[in-house]
C-alpha cells in the first residue's frame, strides 16, 4: 500500500464539513501512489519541483489539479504556467511580473498565492509585510490582468513548540484579513494556505482554509 487510506479517510472526514480543500503533497511520490490517492477521490495535488511536476501531469489523469507549492524561479514560470491550477509560492514581484507575461502568451489567467515569510527560519521563503504591500499595489494599479492573487500562502517554524507555530499562523490570518480589505478583487481573495502533517490541526484553529499534507497520507519522504 502506497498510501495510508485510513489516515486519508479520517483527515477528509476531519475537514469536509469546516469546507477546507486538501492539497495532497505528492513530491518525491510515484506515480503509482499518486494513482491510489486519486482512486479514493483526491484531485487537488502539490508539488514543489517543475521537471517533476511536468512528468507527473504528462502520466495522469486530466482532472487532476496541480498545485505548484515549492520556490519558482523566474525562468521556469514558462513550463508550469500551462499545467497548473494554483501557484502558491509567489515570493517576489518579479516573479508575478513574469507569471502575468507567460499568462499573457497564453492568453491565460494564472491564479496565485503570494507566500509570506512567518517563521524565523532563514531558509524559508516569502515575502515580508513591506514587499506585500509593494505587490497588492502593482496588483491593484491593474498592470497585471494575466494573474489573480487569489490569497496567502505560508509555512510555520519546523519546531515541537505549537505555541510558536500559533503565533505564526496568527499573524499570517491578520496580513490575509488587511489584505483582503485592501485588494481590488475582494470577492476572489478568499484562500489561506496553511498547515502541514506536523501543524495543520494548529492551522485550522488560526483560519486555514487549504492545508498542504503529505507525509501523513503518503509516509515520510526518503529525501
Ligand atoms: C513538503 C511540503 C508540504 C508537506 O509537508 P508534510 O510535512 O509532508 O505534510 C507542504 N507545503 C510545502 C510548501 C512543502 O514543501
Amino acid at each position: 500500500m502506497l498510501v495510508d487510506k485510513k489516515k486519508y479517510e479520517e483527515i477528509i472526514q476531519e475537514l469536509k464539513p469546516q469546507n477546507i480543500l486538501l492539497v495532497a503533497v505528492s513530491k518525491t511520490k510515484s506515480i503509482d501512489a499518486i494513482k491510489e490517492l486519486f482512486a479514493l477521490g483526491q484531485r487537488d495535488f502539490g508539488e514543489n519541483y517543475v521537471q517533476e511536476l511536468v512528468d507527473k501531469v504528462a502520466g495522469l489523469p486530466t482532472d487532476i489539479r496541480w498545485h505548484y507549492i515549492g520556490h519558482l524561479q523566474t525562468n521556469k514560470v514558462k513550463q508550469v504556467a500551462p499545467v497548473v491550477q494554483l501557484i502558491h509560492g509567489v515570493d517576489s514581484l518579479k516573479l508575478l511580473k513574469e507569471i502575468h507575461k507567460q499568462g499573457g502568451k497564453s492568453g491565460r489567467v494564472i491564479d496565485c498565492l503570494v507566500q509570506v515569510h512567518i517563521s524565523g527560519e532563514e531558509t524559508k521563503f516569502g515575502v515580508d509585510k513591506e514587499e506585500l504591500s509593494l505587490i497588492l499595489n502593482e496588483f491593484n494599479s491593474g498592470n497585471l490582468l494575466h494573474v489573480r492573487i487569489l490569497g496567502l500562502m505560508g509555512m510555520a517554524s519546523f519546531t515541537t513548540d505549537m505555541d510558536q507555530v500559533r503565533k505564526e499562523f496568527r499573524y499570517l490570518k491578520e496580513l490575509f484579513d488587511k489584505t483582503a480589505a485592501e485588494i481590488l478583487q475582494p470577492t476572489t481573495f478568499t484562500i489561506l494556505s496553511m498547515g502541514m502533517s506536523g501543524d495543520y490541526k494548529v492551522a485550522l484553529e488560526e483560519g486555514s482554509n487549504m492545508v498542504r499534507i503529505g507525509s501523513l497520507i503518503f509516509g515520510e519522504r526518503d529525501g
